[in-house]
């Protein structure tokens, strides 16, 4: 299934800015390309209700967004800005992982993609920040787990995904784990910050170095997130899938190809069974990436291991893993 709507076309985060409409018609152009005609079904995003986006975020945090709203826009942080229909975008973002749960929990399909925007992973619990204004996928994880389930998060978009770290800091519900490029905005994501309380190892971080490839991020998976995952046995899993991590991204470093895309999304889609897998578009700033990148994941999701391009290898990365797995997983 494919979630997606026209009115996340609208949001425009300023002039000549990275986060711009054309990501998301590229990600749909990617999925065209997958080709499932009929078996592919597309329903249009509904709003988020305010109250499944008070799970993640506090009152101040949607006042001052409704607030900017109606002034009619206005700029959040230094590259976050808000236009007349950013607001209605946002909750058409936020809604559609909530759609997507009624769709899997009824049955009706195996896997759901939402291809929506403002991407989400950077909005913490009171902010936005990192052209982000609601947290997509922890408001689909806070629903899934009021219901009782186990949700895994797998964030890797080059950018450390602060927001939902800081959303699930304490919350043993919810396994967060998220590869990204070290050091890159926003800074944070240290091997160190593993979760407190009664969820200390529900985040786990794994820094990469600039220029790190395919062939490291599956030594991650293998030796740090498969282990973890299945520690923790979760019983939903959500993706995070921001394609910036690709070798092509103008405003990121890593050296991945789609074909590392697709490798690590069909790894992690066989930790849960079909009909609880979720993946939405977080980041990603060349339209070619981004469209061979969604048709890599939408064939992952039907089953397919698709290379559109040669899986990378060598170059920095075996070091990090390895502190990675020395900090996450118990011998
Ligand atoms: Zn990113």
């Amino acid at each position: 299934m494919l979630i997606t709507h026209e009115g996340c076309l609208d949001h425009v985060a300023g002039r000549d800015h990275p986060e711009r409409p054309d990501r998301l018609r590229a990600a749909w152009a990617g999925i065209e390309a997958v080709h499932l005609d009929t078996d592919l079904v597309r329903v249009a995003a509904e709003a988020a209700p305010l109250e499944a986006i008070l799970k993640v975020h506090d009152q101040r945090h949607i006042d001052r967004l409704v607030d900017v709203d109606t002034q009619g826009g206005g700029r959040l942080d230094p590259d976050t800005r808000m236009t007349e229909h950013s607001w209605g975008a946002a909750r058409l973002a936020a809604g559609a992982g909530l759609q997507g749960i009624a769709a899997l929990q009824a049955d009706e399909v195996d896997a759901v993609f939402c291809a929506v925007r403002p991407p989400g992973h950077h909005a913490t619990p009171t902010t936005s920040m990192g052209f982000c204004l609601l947290n997509n996928v922890a408001v689909t994880a806070a629903a899934l787990a009021d219901q009782g389930e186990r949700v895994m998060i797998l964030d890797y978009d080059a950018h450390h995904g602060n927001g939902t770290q800081d959303v699930f800091y304490n919350d043993p519900r919810v396994l967060f784990i998220s590869l990204h490029q070290s050091p890159l905005y926003p800074g944070t994501g240290p091997l160190h910050e593993r979760g407190s309380g009664d969820a200390v190892g529900t985040t786990v971080n794994i820094p990469m170095p600039p220029g790190a490839t395919g062939e490291h991020y599956r030594a991650a998976w293998d030796d740090v997130i498969a282990p973890v995952a299945e520690a923790f046995g979760p019983t939903w899993l959500l993706i995070s899938a921001g394609f910036d991590g690709h070798r092509s991204d103008p405003i990121t470093e890593l050296g991945l190809s789609s074909a590392d895309i697709a490798d690590l999304t069909a790894d992690a889609l066989a930790i849960v069974p079909a009909g609880r897998r979720m993946v939405f578009l977080e980041g990603g700033y060349d339209l070619d990436a981004i469209a061979s990148s969604t048709q890599s994941v939408m064939s992952a999701l039907v089953g397919e291991r698709v290379h559109l391009e040669t899986p990378t290898s060598g170059g920095p990365g075996a070091d990090a893993v390895q502190q990675a797995r020395r900090v996450h997983v118990a011998d």
